[in-house]
């Protein structure tokens, strides 16, 4: 099978996924073992609550997997950034713990991997299972950030990706803390193909992205590769100023031509209210991008390792770039 032998890596972000790692773990390194004998798992436990950290401590000695356990929560977009820059391999697989980016479609990507693409996603053939909302939502959202932007971030791909050790690399060096994956890996560039694919349900579980986590993750997206929002408010304020002016012009010459007073207190505590609303709103999105500034001047790390376990075979070769001091423990932290 193997044309030349290819050092493979996975990235496996896992947050409350006890019941889903058997399998995944099982059906992944089958997945793996058959495309080549140089491969590792770097999955990481995102401050799990529930079983992941015992069920992967009995995974302690398993050839070619490496856990990274975080010290709390810090998100999937923070799971996938550690994962990366811990991989060393000349490839590296995105996919998630649910069993939902089917592993039989791995082959498919790194033969397109050996044609010559350095990145390979995958799109939703369709996206008939979500909610009206969500996939309205999505378009909006994504029209927002491609609108008048250099780098388009395609709409229906997910994070079930290979990418080339060079994007791996373009995309460790990025600094930024609020980060939007999908926005990253299309920012980045280099050779990009799309294929094809169903997502599989769930196996155990439910989605961690609903509600306010997934407005967050749309704001971070939005803010991030976008001021659109920004210049829309700037457009919309000069045509509330055009239209006003006029309005004021209209009600003086209608005072002093035709001795008219215009009546009216409603219309001013209407236009009042109406102001005030656009002005909280206007300030609001400053704050929204304030706020992130502001985190990224603070410069805290994106994560941070508590303990990690390596078994790697390609472990000689590192390459690892935002470590933490803790995080280069190899054994079982005294309080876990
Ligand atoms: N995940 C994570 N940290 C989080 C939330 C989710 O690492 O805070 C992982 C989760 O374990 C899964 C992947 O991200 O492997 C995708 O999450 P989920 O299945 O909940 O999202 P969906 O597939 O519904 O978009
Ligand atoms: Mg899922």
């Amino acid at each position: 099978m193997n044309e030349h032998p290819v050092r493979i890596s996975c990235v496996v972000p896992a947050f409350n996924e006890a019941e889903n790692l058997p399998n995944l773990l099982a059906q992944l390194s089958a997945q793996l073992a058959a495309l080549s004998d140089q491969w590792e798992i770097v999955l990481i436990d995102d401050g799990s609550s529930d079983a992941t950290r015992a069920v992967l401590s009995s995974y302690a000695a398993m050839r070619g997997l490496v856990v990274l356990h975080f010290s709390r929560n810090f998100g999937k977009e923070a799971a996938l950034s550690a994962g990366l820059d811990h991989v060393r391999g000349d490839v590296c697989f995105i996919l998630d713990a649910d069993l939902q980016h089917p592993v039989a479609l791995m082959p498919d990507m790194l033969s397109a991997w050996r044609d010559g693409a350095q990145m390979v996603y995958l799109v939703r053939e369709n996206r008939d299972d979500e909610p009206i909302w969500k996939r309205w939502g999505s378009l909006l959202l994504y029209r927002l950030i491609n609108f008048g932007s250099m780098v388009q971030v395609p709409e229906d791909a997910g994070d079930f990706r290979l990418l080339d050790a060079k994007v791996v690399a373009a995309l460790c060096a990025l600094p930024e803390r609020n980060r939007f994956m999908k926005g990253l890996y299309a920012w980045v560039g280099f050779r990009t193909l799309a294929l094809p694919y169903t997502p599989a349900p769930r196996l155990h579980g439910k989605t961690n992205f609903s509600g306010m986590r997934l407005i967050n993750l749309a704001l971070t997206g939005l803010t991030a590769f976008s001021n659109m929002p920004l210049r829309l408010w700037s457009v919309f304020g000069l045509v509330l100023a055009a239209l006003s002016l006029g309005y004021g012009g209209y009600v003086s010459l209608a005072y002093f031509i035709d001795q008219r007073p215009v009546a009216g207190w409603t219309t001013i505590v209407a236009g009042l209210m109406f102001f005030g609303g656009i002005q909280l709103i206007s300030i609001g999105i400053l704050g929204e991008y304030l706020g992130r500034v502001y985190d990224e001047v603070k410069q805290r790390p994106r994560y941070i390792v508590d303990m990690k376990q390596d078994n790697s075979p390609l472990a000689d070769e590192c390459h690892v770039l935002h470590e933490t001091p803790s995080s280069s423990v190899n054994h079982e932290h005294p309080n876990a």
